[in-house]
């Protein structure tokens, strides 16, 4: 069987690693190591210069690192990808990658509050202008861009709206215009495949489903090898201008004799080795410990998530639920288009009583944890408006998506009954 016509079950257990060379080891060493011996002067000469590929200095690469890197662009169907040391890094880094002071990108309001704060303040203190745009109209896309936009942003199932975002519309826009659509992926890995959607890049948190575990931050590129960045000199300079910072090398070119991935390989060489946020080996064994098991775990999330929002939607003291799957109209003609296998493992809720209904159901939950995260084999929850959302003005926190009273819930792997348990007490507690 061709590693093309293997399935993600397959592909998160054997790509990239089958057994140590040295020792045979089946699961994949930990290689726990800051640099690594030349064989010559010669050999250290061409792996600066990349005239070969291989080890140099783990803050650039890591054998274990190498094995996630390889397995999620298997997953994804891409040409290779790039692990760093949180989703956030991921983020700022994808961006940062082709767009210098002066230059803009446009940006999907819908985002993590994480990613907002670093478009609208950190980005723009660095000379990047983000330009947010409402994702309902793709052609708003369009709209911002101006011959300094340099990529277009969004995220698959951007919570707390949970609306599925229209990834071709805007993938189109933007290769009519030499513009890459980069699509952060964290909530909806296995269920959507942005590459297949027209996506040049796809980011992750692993921190969330793909570890999965709870254990360990970290975060993913993936270069969907699919974009003509050599045709579009002008727009995208960064990859076709001389980089002084690596001996005037031009990327597109540099890659010519490996492959479609100067996006990615820029990345690792440049940004990389000077903002040094690299992926500790030790927490890629943990990540690739969670890809083993992220199909069989998100098919579990997506089935009790779906039973959660039926039985949040017949309840009295609930008066509205977000769920892709009890979506209407063109947000559930979006969710059955991108996603498949499940509407995802987060749900959203407003209760009767505002805030102080809220507050009270998070503290009488019992099974669910009360933390800052999504994507755990364990149920979660959050009350936005106070934690998440809270470094966001009133305005910006209703542009995204939270009101006082909204609660987010991110479904975990426990028994079903167990889960809806835990809600039904909790929400009786509430009124
Ligand atoms: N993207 C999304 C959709 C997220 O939910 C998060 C974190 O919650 C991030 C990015 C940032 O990831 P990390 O916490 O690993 O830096």
């Amino acid at each position: 069987m061709s590693k093309k016509t293997q399935n993600p079950e397959t592909l998160l257990l054997h790509a990239g690693h089958r057994a140590d060379p040295t020792t045979g080891s089946v699961a994949v060493p930990i290689y726990q190591t800051t640099s690594y011996q030349f064989k010559s002067t010669e050999h250290a000469a061409n792996l600066f210069s990349l005239s070969e590929l291989g080890n140099i200095y783990t803050r650039i690469m890591n054998p274990t690192c190498d094995v996630l890197e390889q397995r999620i662009t298997a997953l994804e169907g891409g040409a290779a990808a790039l692990a760093v040391s949180s989703g956030q890094a991921a983020s700022a880094i994808s961006i940062q990658n082709i767009a210098k002071v002066g230059d803009n990108i446009v940006s999907s309001t819908d985002l993590y509050g994480g990613t907002w704060n670093l478009f609208n303040n950190t980005l723009k203190d660095q000379g990047i202008e983000v330009r947010f745009v409402d994702p309902s109209d793709p052609a708003n896309f369009k709209r911002a861009t101006d011959t300094k936009t340099r990529a277009y942003y969004a995220e698959t199932l951007p919570n707390p709206k949970l609306n599925v975002f229209p990834i071709s519309e805007v993938a189109k826009i933007g290769r009519e215009l030499g513009i890459p659509l980069i699509m952060d992926n964290t909530a909806a890995p296995i269920l959507c495949r942005p590459f297949e959607h027209g996506a040049a890049v796809i980011v992750y948190s692993t921190t969330k489903y793909i570890g999965g575990h709870g254990t360990s931050i970290g975060g993913l590129l993936v270069d969907g090898g699919n974009f003509p960045w050599q045709d579009y000199a002008e727009r995208q300079p960064a990859l076709n201008q001389p980089d002084p910072s690596y001996h005037g090398a031009i990327w597109v070119k540099a890659v010519e004799p490996i492959g479609p991935v100067a996006y990615i390989i820029k990345a690792r060489t440049t940004l990389l080795r000077d903002l040094g946020s690299a992926f500790s080996p030790f927490n890629a064994f943990q990540v690739i410990q969670g890809l083993e098991t992220l199909p069989l775990r998100m098919r579990e999330h997506c089935s009790n998530a779906q039973k959660v929002a039926d039985f949040l939607s017949k309840h009295a003291s609930v008066i509205n639920v977000i769920y892709p799957g009890i979506q209407h109209g063109a947000h559930k003609t979006n969710a059955d288009q991108y996603l498949s296998g499940g509407y995802g493992g987060l749900v959203g809720f407003e209760l009767d009583g505002g805030k102080a209904s809220g507050q009270k159901f998070i503290d009488a939950l019992e099974l669910f944890y009360h933390v800052a995260n999504i994507g755990d084999t364990r149920s979660l929850a959050i009350h936005p408006a106070s934690t998440t959302h809270s470094q966001l003005s009133p305005d910006e926190q209703l542009s995204t998506g939270v009101s006082e009273g909204y609660v987010r819930l991110s479904i975990g792997i426990e028994h079903i009954d167990d889960i809806i348990a835990d809600l039904d007490q909790a929400l009786n507690k509430s009124v």
